[in-house]
């Protein structure tokens, strides 16, 4: 059949609205990353029962291309799921600084976010924040593999939403602290 040159044309362009995607690259990088996130296989107490729990069958984070991975080496988010102790900081932090770039953080939790039931322990860092650079938030006491899987979900959109616009999203979870108000 011809269908002369406009024929062409018309079917030339309807097969690339079918089949072509136009993207940057940088975009398109985010979009790898955020669907095969790498979290460290790192707990620090009871809500890491509750993150654990994230990888089993029946919440499957798998399928969002979430695999726990025993190295910081080949981790690129890290979970921080449970109380933050002061004598376990330097050591959260050496685990972060080896992990490769870029990297995310995910402060699971009450203790992680901002110390918690623990908030006036001598003991306890309030908040994770203040070792390292914190993405997303996740309140609860523990929060449930539900509210992590929505948290995994909110550093998906953030990485893609970064990279598109350049700019860094914060987390309208990050807790207000004193510091906040004084400005
Ligand atoms: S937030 Fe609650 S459940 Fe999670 S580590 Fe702290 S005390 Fe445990």
């Amino acid at each position: 059949m011809d269908l002369g040159l406009e024929g062409v044309a018309a079917e030339e362009a309807e097969l690339l609205k079918r089949n072509v995607l136009f993207s940057r690259l940088e975009e398109l990088k985010a979009w790898a990353r955020s669907n095969s996130l790498w979290p460290l296989t790192f707990g620090l107490a009871c809500c890491a029962i509750e993150m654990m729990g994230t990888s089993g069958s029946h919440y499957d984070a798998d399928r969002f291309g979430v695999f726990f991975r025993a190295s910081p080496r080949q981790a690129d988010v890290m979970i921080v799921s449970g109380t933050v102790t002061k004598k376990m900081a330097p050591i959260l932090r050496r685990l972060y600084d080896q992990m490769a770039e870029p990297r995310w953080v995910i402060a699971m939790g009450s203790c992680a976010t901002a110390g918690g039931p623990y908030v006036r322990s001598y003991s306890v860092v309030k908040g994770v924040d203040q070792i390292v650079p914190v993405d997303v938030y996740i309140p609860g006491c523990p929060p449930t593999p539900v509210a992590l899987i929505y948290g995994i979900q909110k550093l998906q959109a953030k990485i893609r939403t970064e990279a598109r616009t350049g700019r860094r999203v914060k987390d309208d979870e990050r807790p207000l602290r004193a510091a906040d108000s004084a400005v």
